[in-house]
């Protein structure tokens, strides 16, 4: 980190030496062409005198010679603004698309480091508690209550595993094709589902779910579609604060279908909320987080919308907390 202030100082230096001379150059070239016109003119003018074809000064103004002259000076002068203005324009594009490049690059470097670190913790803390339940299983003998509590401990850092493959899996299939699975989906009986399953998996959390006076039904991907609702419910349980609260609104459009989730979590601050989307990407860093992760589950989200051929957006909840907002397109196949 260190190096890299010290080498962006330094071609800020470098950049601004180069600006500062050429500033110098340009003042310099200016005022040599113009040293050489006058010069020139003052000749010229002194030999007309002498050879008795003008009188004073006003009068050589008056001849041709002088006036081609003098436009000849001016052309040379907008000739070197010009050339002046076309390559500061060209190096401050120059430096403003480097600079771009740059940060990206250092945003790509932090986020491969982080999907590293996340990564690893991820396979390695379910892998290590289920290595040392069957270890357990082997030396000890255990009661019947004993084995089947270890037994559902095992089952659910399996889950773990599977959901995080499934991850990967996943952002791997949107990076090459994703192609949709074309079904009916009642959205209605979907969420209600699903809000129910993570209700009983998080009970401390109070989840609500506005639904619709009819059932509303799109035509998408179910899988995709789960994946989508799972991943923002579990989201605005582990981003949550105290007194965790989840609601998902769901209503119909003139054109879309809107489902909404609001949660009154720690919420996302302004400049992070365009890049949450992006893959591996997580607020602050791998070193300092105490939530577990990989920076997939938002842009699994967002893929699978857009294939929807739907929108996402992401707000603030009042007073506290974060609002995803999703449209859908309305159709369903008869
Ligand atoms: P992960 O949860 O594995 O870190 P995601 O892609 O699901 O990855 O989310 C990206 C980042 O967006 C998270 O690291 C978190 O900082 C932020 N985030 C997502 N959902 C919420 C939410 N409901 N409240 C606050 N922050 C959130």
């Amino acid at each position: 980190m260190q190096r890299n202030i010290r080498l962006r100082l330094l071609s800020n230096i470098v950049i601004l030496y180069m600006l500062l001379a050429f500033a110098w150059w340009s003042f310099l070239l200016f005022s040599k062409n113009r040293d050489a016109f006058l010069a020139k003119s003052e000749l010229n003018k002194i030999g007309m005198i002498a050879n008795g074809l003008v009188q004073n000064d006003e009068e050589y103004r008056q001849t041709d010679f002088f006036k081609e002259l003098e436009s000849k000076y001016k052309r040379q002068e907008w000739m070197i603004l010009g050339e002046a203005a076309v390559f500061v324009i060209s190096l401050v594009i120059g430096v403003w698309m480097i600079n771009q490049g740059y940060n990206k690059e250092i945003d790509a470097v932090r986020q491969r480091r982080n999907f590293l670190l996340s990564i690893t913790h991820e396979l390695k803390s379910p892998l290590a508690s289920i290595k040392l339940i069957l270890e357990t299983f082997r030396k000890r003998n255990l009661g019947t209550h004993q084995i089947h509590q270890l037994s559902s401990n095992a089952l659910e850092e399996t889950n773990r595993l599977h959901d995080l493959v499934n991850d990967l899996l996943l952002a791997a299939k949107m990076e090459a094709t994703y192609t949709l699975n074309q079904e009916n989906i009642n959205l209605t009986n979907l969420l209600e589902e699903l809000n129910i399953r993570l209700g009983s998996k998080y009970p401390e959390v109070k989840f609500e779910f506005r639904k619709p006076e009819s059932p509303l039904i799109i035509q998408g991907d179910l899988a995709g579609i789960t994946s989508v609702v799972v991943n923002l419910l579990e989201n605005s349980v582990k981003y949550g604060a105290e007194n965790p609260k989840v609601s998902t609104v769901l209503r119909q459009g003139k054109e879309s279908i809107w489902i909404e989730f609001a949660d009154n979590g720690i919420g996302i601050p302004d400049k992070e909320k365009n890049k949450i989307f992006d893959r591996f990407y997580r607020v602050g860093s791998e070193d300092t987080r105490k939530t577990k992760g990989t920076g997939l589950g938002l842009y699994i989200v967002k893929q699978v919308v857009l294939a929807h051929k739907g929108t996402i957006e992401v707000s603030d909840n009042r007073p506290r907390g974060t609002i995803f907002t999703i449209a859908l397109p309305k159709g369903t196949i008869s």
